[in-house]
């Protein structure tokens, strides 16, 4: 059954036979998946910049997928200011940008598959019930109807997979942090693929266009690291080759906060694009020469484009003063 949904999936976005320098892509497919809950602020330009870079001089097509799930979280005008500002810094992106408001119907499409295949259920709990559980979900509602009255949530069923993954451990090496091991059960339990509320959840929404969209290597910031195992987990489950993942590390304020839309980070300003991609070579450990940074944005990208190391990459958090 699931086989069948994996079938079913409709590829989209799809690759042009040549990239806009005559070359033929590599096979990379490498994407940018923000949500439009502000402006673009430098954690943010990183993660787009390392994921652009590593597509780019690695042969592949870069993607932007809008994860715009979300409403009650999203700010008016940020997709498009978002958009603005990467084309600003000479980010382009290959095809067209996914909304991922516009794609709910594969959504629906993967939960009927998951529920018909008994690999998905209804949970009537609250969020005090979870909180009550010590915030890991024990699977209590596995194997009772709720009463079709209830607005319920739908949740996957972490189970071991023969030969892949298993529920217990994920191993995988990630392109900057190294080997990671995580414990899928110990970690949340069953996940939410669609909430109380009727949206579907980040972590369905996220795998299913990852698939859709061909995805083969996913470079992010360091927030989602603790997320790449149920992530994996999904890609298993649902039969598809499983992408490589890279988490680079997250710029700080000064005060040891992540720098983040929630916490009103700064936007970036376009009219310093190429100090602002000099900047953000600098903090994914790049080594640009100073001059760089007066230079134009596709000066700046070039050279990135030829000195780009993925090894040179920090370790997992860095310190980054807002000027
Ligand atoms: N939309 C997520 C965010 O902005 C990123 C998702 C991802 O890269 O997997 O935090």
């Amino acid at each position: 059954m699931l086989a069948s949904f994996i079938m079913s999936v409709t590829p989209i976005a799809l690759t042009p036979a040549r990239l806009p320098d005559g070359s033929t892509p590599s096979g990379y497919i490498g994407r940018f998946a923000p949500s439009p809950t502000g402006p673009l602020h430098f954690g943010s330009l990183v993660s787009a910049l390392a994921s652009y870079l590593d597509a780019k001089a690695n042969g592949g097509l870069w993607r932007v997928r809008m994860e715009d799930l979300d409403p009650p979280r999203e700010q008016a005008g940020a997709a498009s200011a978002i958009l603005q500002s990467l084309e600003d810094h000479g980010l382009q992106w290959d095809g067209d940008v996914i909304y991922q408001s516009q794609r709910s119907h594969a959504y629906q499409a993967c939960l009927d598959a998951l529920l018909d295949a008994g690999l998905a259920y209804h949970c009537s709990c609250s969020r005090q019930d979870l909180t009550a559980m010590g915030g890991i979900y024990d699977g209590r509602c596995r194997n009772h109807q709720p009463n079709p009255e209830q607005i319920c949530s739908v949740r996957l069923k972490l189970y071991d997979l023969p030969d892949r993954v298993t529920a217990e451990q994920i191993q995988f090496d990630d392109l900057i942090q190294g080997r990671q091991t995580q414990h899928l059960r110990n970690q949340a339990g069953d996940q939410i693929l669609q909430r109380r509320d009727g949206f579907y959840a980040y972590q369905l929404a996220v795998v299913v266009d990852d698939i859709a969209q061909g995805i083969t290597h996913i470079i992010r910031g360091s927030d989602l690291l603790e997320v790449t195992g149920r992530q994996l987990f999904f890609f298993a489950l649902l039969g598809a080759p499983l992408p490589q993942f890279g988490h680079v590390p997250l710029a700080m304020q000064a005060n040891g906060q992540k720098l983040s839309k929630q916490n009103h980070a700064k936007a970036i300003e376009s009219q310093h694009a190429s100090r602002n991609l000099w900047r953000g070579l600098a903090f994914l450990g790049q080594n640009p020469p100073s001059d760089l940074a007066d230079a134009s944005t596709s000066e700046c990208l070039d050279w990135a484009l030829h000195h780009w190391q993925r090894s040179a990459i920090h370790g997992l958090s860095h310190l980054h003063q807002e000027e």
